[in-house]
């Protein structure tokens, strides 16, 4: 299947990906047993964006299997950033209308890494080659896979464990 969503273009097989996530038994924030990824995991059915489910479920990514999770920084007392990720099989590219990565490719510039915002609180970014580390349960190859990052505020709402206080 073909979708456009924001300034990408991908290409994926959802059926091949609900097989994928088929197989991840444990997402990365239900594999770590740090406070950081408690928290994550209890308010992890809030942070998606409404889009980005919509884009999921099309694409047969399950939300609730990131294979990738970190406490990035505290934003701010009871506001924290973490980053994640999803994968998806297939390819992606960016939109033709984004001319001025096409022109930094042109001149072979590095293309710049940014984030697209979802919502005020909610920024992704498409990306290959996969250099995350990936289970073992995960049977894929990384040259057919492309990731997609997130980078979420959340607020802290564990009460029995302290905040982090760094970033
Ligand atoms: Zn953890």
């Amino acid at each position: 299947m073909k979708t456009n969503f924001k300034k990408w273009v991908l290409e994926y097989d959802p059926v091949a990906n609900q097989q994928l996530y088929a197989g991840v038994e444990k997402s990365a924030s239900e594999e770590c047993n740090c406070s950081d990824c408690k928290n994550f995991l209890k308010m992890r059915d809030k942070i998606y964006p409404k889009e980005i489910l919509d884009l999921y479920f099309m694409m047969g990514i399950d939300p609730n299997k990131e294979i990738y999770l970190t406490h990035t920084a505290r934003k701010e007392p009871g506001l924290h950033y973490y980053t994640g990720a999803h994968i998806s099989n297939g390819s992606f590219s960016t939109c033709n209308n984004d001319l001025l990565s096409k022109i930094r490719k042109f001149i072979g510039l590095p293309q710049k890494i940014k984030y697209k915002e979802i919502t005020t609180t909610f920024l992704m970014l498409i990306s290959s080659p996969v250099v995350l580390p990936l289970a073992s349960t995960i049977k894929v190859q990384r040259d057919k896979i492309f990731q997609i990052e997130f980078f979420v505020l959340v607020p802290w709402v564990l009460e029995s464990e302290a905040e982090p206080t760094y970033g």
